[in-house]
């Protein structure tokens, strides 16, 4: 059957992070799909740092991959180095990051895709999209086709009218090496849709070959690694490449502060806004002027290319000026480029303009996922992915909308967020934007989501089976410590050894194993414990599972109360025909918030900015609570 005479299900254009996540999803959902994207070759490719997860953003892969996504997955097999960031705090905060080897994570993502049932490849450029009024039909290409679908996925991420900037230099371009994106925008813009523009940037690439290691600190992985999926399908990490630390110093800072002139950030030239939180070296100067030294990160790209990541000195100043300044950092005296920093700028579309379900409120099966919402990074495009794909497969499907709440998923409170309140810059994810971080942690994603996504038939019977025995182990385990006692006899001269005050008389086993500073594993020489841990099979998931609700069942409970309360309000549905400028006891800036987001609940209306606890609660009165 050709392109041109089908009607796809959905077509998916982009295969970005957001893009390969969406086409994974709605195919596992039973949908015909089609994936058109610009270059084949660049499937999910990385296009800066070749690293997923980190703080919040481990959390979100694990989420990613507890429904039945592939991004987990992909990490885990083209890991080149592995780390738990944040072990030192709660278990809140630990978020797992691995670095990849960039050229095998877009090949192996490419691979899966096509062991995929259900998904098509096209490669060529889309220019355009078609309409059947206010309902999407299909897209148009570059190269003159007309493909029909019943929904659409635009996933574009920074291509759309991208513009790189070098020093004084600009040219079109959605990334190194890859032409931008048009006509999308255009066809938008046209049917009442608002965008804007939002820029990023990527630090120089350089030839490991030049660099002097003995000047830098040697910054290895984990000695005990783990893993992203929670599949048997991958393994931990054996064997790891080390990551190098260097520092920049004031007479770099001298040298880039001489060519601020000639930087399209300084000049003006680039207007548009940037991630706070991943600042150019050239913003870092500016910004904290009092620094003088900032860190440098030598990141190497895979298991067997030269090429290095230099994290930390993202920078579009001229190429002389990079040039010049990165030999003065030591370790970079010899330095060979393999490619220059640059910053792009490219257009998004405000996604106050989405619902919770990613489709576009202005044109019915049209969804939008990934960097063009005016977020930032793989992950959270990678998760927009996988809802986008899961909604437009329900909606062919005549389901109702898949929709995380906030107290189940990072990713919930990625969507809410930015539907709800939107965003002026690119919008990354934090553990602090979460209300409920103790219970989204990246140890118990399975546990929260893994039900649901086999529910909605996204995760494997594997998948399931697998949470099942972790729950079943974990309440084994726990009773077991509740039911066992352990004599003084037995238990002080592990707490003298851990410097520890001792007890005086037996005591449950749960009871000492709450302690903070003891692990379950410190009681492995009391035999019952040890002959439990072989028998049933206990092993360091189903230990920390336990040890966790041992020391933090206090703040869970708390938390779990408190989200409770607020589903409540999460129940009030606010019918989409509600006409909020009749209520003249709702303050106007409210009457205007609330007339633009349409909030589908009244839990959602209260994170608006604008509408305060008063106009909460006249809401509460019109629907009759
Ligand atoms: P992308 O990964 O950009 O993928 C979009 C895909 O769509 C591409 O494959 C493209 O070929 C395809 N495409 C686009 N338009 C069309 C079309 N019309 N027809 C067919 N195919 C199309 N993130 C961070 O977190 N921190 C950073 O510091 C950071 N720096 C960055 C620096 C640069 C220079 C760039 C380019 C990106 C940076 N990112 C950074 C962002 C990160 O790359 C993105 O967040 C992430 O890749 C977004 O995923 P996506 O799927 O939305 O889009």
């Amino acid at each position: 059957m050709s392109l041109f005479n089908t009607t796809y299900d959905v077509i998916v254009v982009g295969g970005g992070h957001a893009g390969s996540e969406a086409a994974a999803a709605s195919a596992n959902m039973g949908a015909t799909t089609l994936l058109i994207t610009m270059n084949l070759q660049n499937i999910a490719q990385m296009s800066c740092n070749p690293a997923m997860g980190g703080i919040a953003k481990g959390q979100i892969v694990r989420e990613i991959d507890a429904l039945g996504g592939y991004s987990g997955v992909v990490t885990d097999k083209t890991a080149i180095q592995f780390k738990m960031l944040n072990k030192s705090k709660g278990p809140a905060m630990w978020s797992p990051r691995a670095q990849s080897d960039r050229m095998m994570f877009a090949e192996t993502w490419r691979t899966m895709l096509e062991q995929t049932k259900n998904v098509d490849f096209y490669q060529d450029s889309v220019n355009g999209l078609l309409f059947d009024e206010n309902k999407i039909a299909g897209v148009k290409t570059v190269l003159g086709l007309e493909i029909k679908a019943k929904t659409v996925i635009v996933t574009a991420g920074t291509f759309l009218n991208g513009l790189i900037h070098i020093g004084e230099k600009t040219f079109g371009g959605g990334r190194a090496g890859e032409g931008s994106s048009t006509g999308i925008t255009e066809c938008l813009v046209e049917k009442g849709f608002e965008s804007g523009r939002m820029k990023t940037g990527t630090p120089p690439r350089v030839d490991a070959r030049s660099l002097d290691y003995s000047k830098m600190e040697e910054q290895p992985g984990d000695e005990v690694t783990e893993k992203f999926s929670y599949l048997d399908t991958t393994k931990p990490l054996t064997k790891q490449r080390s990551c190098y630390l260097t520092h920049t110093n004031q007479a770099v800072h001298d040298l880039l502060r001489e060519g601020f002139d000639r930087s399209p950030m300084f000049n003006g030239r680039i207007q548009s806004t940037g991630p706070r939180y991943c600042p150019s070296i050239e913003d870092k100067i500016d910004r904290f002027a009092t620094k003088d030294s900032h860190q440098v990160f030598v990141e190497p790209e895979g298991w067997t290319t030269a090429e290095i990541y230099v994290n930390g000195f993202s920078t579009s100043m001229p190429e002389d000026i990079q040039d010049k300044a990165i030999r003065l950092i030591p370790g970079f005296e010899n330095v060979k480029f393999f490619r220059y920093g640059y910053a792009i700028e490219y257009d998004y579309f405000p996604p106050t303009q989405l619902k919770h379900s990613l489709e576009t409120k202005i044109i019915e099966n049209l969804f939008f996922a990934g960097q063009i919402n005016g977020t930032t990074g793989y992950e959270e495009a990678a998760a927009q992915g996988l809802m986008a794909g899961v909604n437009a497969a329900h909606k062919i499907q005549g389901k109702e909308p898949f929709i995380l709440k906030r107290n189940e998923a990072y990713i919930g409170v990625l969507i809410d967020d930015l539907i709800t309140k939107g965003t002026e810059e690119p919008y990354r994810m934090f553990t602090s934007r979460a209300e409920y971080r103790t219970l989204l942690r990246q140890d118990n994603a399975d546990l929260r989501l893994t039900p649901i996504g086999h529910k909605i038939g996204l995760a494997s019977e594997e998948r399931l089976l697998k949470v099942e025995k972790k729950k079943l182990k974990t309440a084994r385990l726990i009773k077991f410590l509740e039911e066992t006692s352990v004599t003084k006899e037995q238990i002080n001269p592990i707490l003298e050894r851990k410097g520890l005050s001792i007890i005086n008389q037996s005591l449950k086993l749960y009871k000492v194993a709450a302690r903070p500073q003891l692990s379950l594993l410190d009681f492995k020489e009391i035999e019952s414990l040890a002959a439990f841990f072989i028998l049933e099979e206990i092993d360091n998931t189903i230990i920390e599972q336990v040890e966790i609700h041992l020391k933090y069942a206090g703040y869970i409970e708390k938390e779990k109360a408190n989200a409770d309360k607020l589903n409540r309000l999460e129940n009030v549905i606010i019918p989409q025909t509600f006409n909020y400028t009749k209520v003249k006891s709702l303050s106007y800036e409210a009457r205007e918030k609330l007339t633009k987001i349409q909030p589908t609940t009244i839990s959602q209306a209260s994170r608006i900015s604008g509408v305060s606890p008063s106009d909460i609660s006249v809401l509460l009165v019109y629907m009759g609570r």
